[in-house]
């Protein structure tokens, strides 16, 4: 991670208003009600000292503060000032309870809601994403980021407000002390802003540091066991349980390590001002008592006073210190989060351009050239017809470009120069979405959903019918093993389909795309994989489609090309040749 949090107030914001968007007004409300929370509880705090020499039978103290406080029962119609005080008290307490579990409540539901919003934000960054940025990414990775990083997030969202908060509280506290003796307040106020300005630069830039590590340990531990289950057969095959395990375990004692070094250290400013607080507030008393001539009775509520909310004050201190640590440590998170709402000109563009209605016209391939990102030259001036109605075989060595070929037509790449055209028209005009409705595509290994048969045939179209699903079925040469499964089309096919053979799930594919009625079917090696018979019973299928939509099939075996209208093998240097079956079997 390259990104640092900027340093400007300018740029700070930005990044707050992008993750903010659309969540600014519950912030805002959140954050005056947790400011009501800490004020109602200085409120209460504020009485202490009237209600402490109205015990002690003394006149209240002197100062703004005591002036006021000995004041404040007088504003309720009671003769008795001690009940007066108390019921304040009470009321003031009351007041911030409830205020509170309404903040308590609010808090959870608002960093729950950023939560979700980032989460499925990151979601569709990354199924939105262009074929070859998806097809780059970690899927460990994507994981932890999707699920994990919007609650480190918002946990960082929650700390900030309430570091906010407590900034205006230490400030409350302040004006409060203030009001009440000058002098005093000046020396603990000196005293906690100096352990403050000591401790930040390096316990902020240690927290940012621990919160990088600790992302990318948990980033490559997930990564890693989600590398070593999709391999899981290859794991038990060459016994290499114990070297991941090794490998998992290094990475979860480093975390271990990090985390608890971080703990300790974001405990050691709490402990040691606590000590500092035990000094000042002594110092406070001895520099006191003189200028109470030995009153005894008019020192007592204010030493209480000094000793309760010079102890707030500090352990707002403290806590701010501590928070200051834990947001550093979630920069990271927050980062994390923003680049990827910053970022988007990598999303496919799915609804941009005219609507496709329909393929029904020929398809071209003009002065093709494709290269990879990394500089891999696939195509150079490819051209190639693809005739309504017709079927054409793509063969060629392995890495010459037919699955890139495939890639190029479903707009999942894009050429670097020259262009698909149907009936004339650049496939780039059309928008994405359209193009692959009328594409029924099958590769080598079809993919299935967990779920039923029935699910993943539907999922071709999901407003069909059972009939059209049974029919789609029939024409795949599938309907009769189906219904031979013990459940028929609700049978579940388990994890990737692991209850089907492999010819089986080629089948369902093959169903899944004829129930799109497309205009266009591409079968990449789709029966290279297959034993004789299932390849028989595929090879029926596709035949059966000729004539009713263009075809392309893209093959190694002689045999699935034998009926094709034309051949074309494709060369390494980036062109096809037409060719003939008999000169491909010679
Ligand atoms: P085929 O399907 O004919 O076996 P492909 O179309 O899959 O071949 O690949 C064509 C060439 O492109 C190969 O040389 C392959 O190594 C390269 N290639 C495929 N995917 C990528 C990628 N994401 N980045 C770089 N090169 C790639
Ligand atoms: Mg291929």
């Amino acid at each position: 991670m390259k990104r640092v949090f900027p340093n400007s107030f300018e740029g700070k914001l930005a990044v707050f208003q992008r993750l903010l968007a659309g969540h600014w007004r519950l912030a805002i409300v959140l954050f005056f009600l947790m400011l009501a929370v800490a004020l109602s509880e200085s409120l209460g705090l504020a009485l202490v000292m009237p209600l402490v020499s109205t015990i002690a039978g003394t006149e209240p103290a002197s100062g703004i503060l005591g002036q006021f406080a000995g004041r404040l029962p007088d504003l309720l119609p009671l003769e008795d000032n001690l009940i007066a005080i108390l019921l304040l008290l009470s009321g003031a307490f009351l007041i911030k309870g409830v205020l509170a579990v309404i903040s308590r409540g609010l808090t959870v539901y608002f960093s729950l809601r950023l939560r979700r919003d980032w989460a499925l934000r990151l979601y569709e960054h990354y199924l939105t994403a262009r074929y070859p940025v998806l097809a780059a990414q970690k899927t460990g990775i994507v994981i932890h980021n999707v699920a994990s990083e919007p609650y480190r997030a918002s946990k960082a969202i929650v700390l900030l407000m309430d570091f906010a908060n407590q900034i205006v509280m230490v400030f409350v506290l302040t004006i409060v002390m203030l009001m009440a003796d000058w002098r005093a307040t000046l020396l603990i106020g000196a005293v906690a802003a100096i352990i403050f300005l000591m401790i930040r630069r390096g316990t902020y830039l240690a927290s940012v540091k621990f919160g990088k590590r600790r992302l990318r340990l948990m980033q490559e531990a997930s990564a890693q066991v989600s590398d070593s289950f999709a391999g899981a057969l290859q794991v038990k095959l060459f016994d290499l349980y114990r070297s991941l395990r090794e490998r998992l375990d290094r990475r979860l004692s480093r975390l271990a390590v990090i985390e608890t070094q971080f703990f300790m250290l974001a405990e050691i400013p709490l402990q040691s001002t606590e000590l500092v607080v035990i000094a000042i507030v002594s110092g406070v008393i001895l520099f006191l008592r003189p200028g109470m001539d030995g009153d005894l009775a008019g020192f007592v509520p204010m030493a209480g006073f000094f000793i309760i909310a010079g102890q707030r004050l500090m352990s707002n201190t403290n806590r701010l210190i501590t928070k200051r640590m834990k947001i550093a440590s979630f920069i990271p998170s927050l980062l994390l989060i923003d680049d990827h709402l910053k970022n988007t000109p990598e999303r496919e563009a799915l609804n941009q351009g005219a609507e496709l209605g329909a393929i029904d016209a020929d398809i071209v391939f003009q002065d093709v050239s494709f290269s990879h990102a990394n500089g891999t030259k696939v195509f150079d001036g490819l051209t190639l017809p693809l005739p309504k109605g017709r079927v054409t075989a793509i063969v060629g060595p392995s890495g010459s470009g037919k699955s890139t070929l495939a890639n190029l037509l479903l707009g999942l790449l894009l050429p670097t120069s020259g262009d698909i055209r149907v009936g004339g028209v650049p496939l780039s005009d059309y928008s994405l979405a359209s193009l692959r409705r009328h594409i029924g595509y099958v590769s080598q290994e079809s993919w299935m959903f967990n779920g039923t048969v029935h699910d993943n045939i539907a999922c071709g179209r999901p407003d069909s019918t059972d009939e059209e699903i049974m029919e789609a079925a029939r024409r795949a040469n599938a309907h009769e093993f189906i219904q031979a499964l013990p459940d028929g089309y609700g049978t579940e096919v388990g994890e990737r389909g692991a209850q089907l053979s492999g010819g089986q799930k080629q089948r369902l594919a093959i169903a899944r795309v004829i129930l799109r009625r497309p205009g266009l079917f591409i079968f990449d090696e789709a029966t290279s994989a297959l034993d004789h018979e299932s390849e028989k019973l595929i090879q029926e299928s596709i035949d059966s489609l000729a004539g009713e939509a263009t075809v392309v099939i893209i093959a190694h075996r002689l045999t699935t090309v034998q009926n094709a209208d034309a051949i074309y093998a494709l060369d390494r240097e980036g062109k096809a040749r037409q060719t003939s079956y008999a000169e491909l079997a010679s």
